[in-house]
């Protein structure tokens, strides 16, 4: 997943055609992107359909959403609908990496960029990727969960395998633990996956983690809130909530109440309005046919796809000020339950 190369975005979309030719704006059409989800069960990706719809809105164009609930099977039909609907540009947010990679050939037979939104299309010819800096992610959780348990037992509760995302969270992750083991100061004792990025397979994982440790567990990285739910859930019926920390991702209200109670360690705020609004230029713009503004690349394992990657900023109890400040969560709702 390494990035750094630096493209100025205008030289980098050998792969498609005549984008300008297909283009909106041409008669008197508007705009229409189409977008693919993958999910909308975790609290961000409404926030991600809402604010992309309306910056795309203010910018003038029309946005067709889609969610998959999870399965490969219908993202793809969806997908073609949207292709087939003649939307200008189509934006992905993939539940598979690998899966999703016929929806780009198709969008390209009909002239249609694609825009990989949050996360990777892995080998294909997908025109952006816009998200955040994912192994960032991962290392931000490693470092707070080990500053907060500096020696024993550390468990790994990672995302669906089928994201890649969770790929590149547990790779930051992992660059800070793997030195920490071979010091001799932390050991990992426990590494999987959560299926679908389920809370309850994280509850499942945590529960397991345990037993095989006989709760000899000193701090658990969760890949995001939704797994650190499940982890304060089995932690929770042990007697073992807010005695070890556990990191997150996404700064979910009930992680960062969590946080304020003092079960959850930490959280990745990611500022979801960035990415939407970004994306939503670089889609217009793409529909458009003009620049897309791009500066770094990603190699998707067949391509280096033109990317932005937008800064994480890790949260905790005495940073809490940051999501509210930024008008992501009210105050009172995030000292709800906190006398
Ligand atoms: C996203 C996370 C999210 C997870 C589960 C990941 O790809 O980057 O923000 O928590 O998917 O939806």
């Amino acid at each position: 997943a390494g990035c750094g190369v630096v493209s100025d975005g205008s030289a980098n979309s050998g792969s498609t055609k005549n984008n300008a030719g297909s283009a909106a704006g041409g008669k008197d059409d508007k705009i229409v992107i189409g977008m693919s989800m993958d999910t909308l069960k975790e609290e961000r990706w409404q926030k991600d359909r809402d604010l992309f719809t309306a910056k795309v809105e203010e910018l003038g164009g029309e946005v067709k959403v889609l969610a998959a609930n999870g399965d490969d099977a219908t993202q793809l039909s969806q997908a073609e609908q949207l292709i087939s609907q003649g939307v200008d540009v189509l934006v992905v947010i993939a539940h598979n990496a690998e899966a999703t990679a016929p929806i780009v050939e198709k969008a390209h037979k009909e002239g249609i960029k694609v825009i990989a939104y949050d996360r990777l299309i892995k080998n294909s010819d997908v025109d952006y990727y816009i998200s955040f800096d994912n192994v960032r992610v991962g290392e931000f959780q490693a470092r707070a969960v080990t500053e907060a348990a500096p020696k024993g037992n550390i468990v790994y509760i990672g995302g669906a395998d089928t994201d890649n995302n969770a790929h590149m969270f547990k790779e930051g992750a992992m660059s800070v633990l793997k030195p920490l083991e071979e010091k001799g100061d932390i050991k990992i004792v426990y590494d999987q996956f959560s299926k679908d990025w389920k809370p309850e397979e994280a509850l499942k994982n945590m529960e397991n983690a345990l037993t095989a440790n006989n709760n000899d567990v000193q701090g658990v990285v969760a890949a995001n809130d939704g797994t650190a739910g499940g982890v304060i859930q089995a932690l929770t019926a042990q007697g073992m909530a807010g005695k070890i920390p556990v990191s997150g991702q996404d700064a979910d209200l009930a992680a960062v109440q969590r946080i304020a109670e003092g079960s959850q360690l930490m959280t990745v705020y990611k500022p979801i309005k960035s990415i939407a609004t970004t994306a939503a230029e670089m889609a217009v713009s793409a529909a458009k046919g003009e620049e897309v503004k791009a500066d770094k690349t990603v190699n998707n394992g067949k391509i280096d796809v033109p990317s932005v990657l937008l800064d994480p900023i890790p949260v905790d109890k005495d940073s809490l000020n940051v999501v509210i400040e930024d008008g992501f969560h009210k105050l009172e709702d995030v000292y709800k339950n906190v006398p």
